[in-house]
C-alpha cells in the first residue's frame, strides 16, 4: 500500500501571531515556521503503517515557498521515503490545493491520503474533503483511530459526543484528529539520512491548475483584549456583585 500524505508550512503553534498594522494578515517575516501539527500526526501514522508491513512506501508532498522543502525534509526524517515540493510564492485555498493534490494522486496512485484535519494557519478543515469529492473516493474524517482488513480500512472517528466507526474501501481520504497518535521527535541519525532522500520539485503550472484566489480577505483583526479581573474580600461580596450584575 502506498501512502501519500499532504504537509503544510504554517507558524509555530507555540508563536504569538501578529496582526499587521493594515490589518491585512498576519505578520510572516522572522517567525518560526513549523510543519502543521496535524500534519505530524499523518506522517507519524503513515509511518507506522509502513513499520508495521502494511504500506510500502510513504511519500510527503508539500504546496508551498521554497522553505516548504525544510517542511518535507522534517516529515522525511520521521520516516517518509521521498518528497515533492509544488513551489509557489502565493497563497493557495484549500481548493487550488486540493486540486493539486487531485493531480499528484493522478500520477502517484496512492491507495491512501492521509491529510491533517485542518491547518491552524487557515483553519478551513476543508483540503480533505474537497479532494475526497474530487476524486470521488471515499473519505473518513476526524480519525482517531485506524486499522486496515483487507482491501479496506476501518476508521474510528471522533465526533460530537462519543466515537462513530467506519469502514472504507481502499483507495480513500483519511482526515487526522489530534488524538490518533503521538508524532516521534526524528533522531540525529535520521535527519542526516534525510538530507539524502529525493524531493522533486514542481510549479502548479506542471500540473495546470489554477490557483488563483476566489476569496478576498476583508479583513484580519485581534481577538479583543480581556477585562482585567477584580478580587472581593468574601462570598457575600461576590453573591452581592453576581446579583448586581445580574448573573444570579
Ligand atoms: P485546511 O483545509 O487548509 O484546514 O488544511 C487541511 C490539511 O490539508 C492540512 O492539514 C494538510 O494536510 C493539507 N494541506 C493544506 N494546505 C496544504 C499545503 N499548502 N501543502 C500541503 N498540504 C496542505
Amino acid at each position: 500500500m502506498k501512502v501519500l500524505v499532504p504537509v503544510k508550512r504554517v507558524i509555530d503553534y507555540n508563536v504569538k501571531v501578529r496582526v499587521k498594522p493594515d490589518k491585512t494578515g498576519v505578520d510572516l517575516a522572522n517567525v518560526k515556521m513549523s510543519m502543521n501539527p496535524f500534519d505530524e500526526i499523518s506522517v507519524e501514522e503513515a509511518v507506522r503503517l509502513k513499520e508495521a508491513g502494511t504500506a510500502t512506501e510513504v511519500v510527503i508532498v508539500s504546496i508551498g515557498p521554497q522553505q516548504a522543502q525544510e517542511t518535507i525534509r522534517t516529515a522525511l526524517a520521521m520516516g517518509g521515503d521521498r518528497g515533492i515540493l509544488i513551489k509557489t510564492n502565493e497563497t493557495v485555498e484549500p481548493l487550488g490545493v486540493a486540486k493539486l493534490l487531485a493531480k499528484v494522486v493522478e500520477e502517484e496512485k496512492p491507495d491512501l491520503v492521509i491529510v491533517g484535519k485542518q491547518a491552524i494557519d487557515d483553519d478551513s478543515n476543508q483540503t480533505g474533503q474537497m479532494l475526497a469529492a474530487l476524486l470521488d473516493w471515499p473519505q473518513g474524517t476526524f480519525a482517531y483511530k485506524l486499522e486496515k482488513d483487507g482491501d479496506s480500512l476501518t476508521v474510528t472517528r471522533e465526533v460530537d459526543g462519543g466515537l462513530q466507526t467506519v469502514k472504507l474501501a481502499l483507495p480513500a481520504i483519511i482526515t487526522v484528529d489530534l488524538r490518533l497518535n503521538e508524532p516521534r521527535y526524528a533522531s540525529l541519525p535520521n535527519i542526516m539520512k534525510a538530507k539524502k532522500k529525493e524531493i522533486a520539485e514542481k510549479a502548479p503550472a506542471d500540473y495546470g491548475v489554477d490557483i488563483s484566489p476566489r476569496l478576498t480577505v476583508v479583513q484580519v483583526t485581534e481577538p479583543p483584549v480581556r477585562q482585567a479581573g477584580e478580587k472581593v474580600e468574601d462570598v457575600a461580596t461576590l453573591v452581592s456583585k453576581l446579583k448586581t450584575a445580574g448573573v444570579i
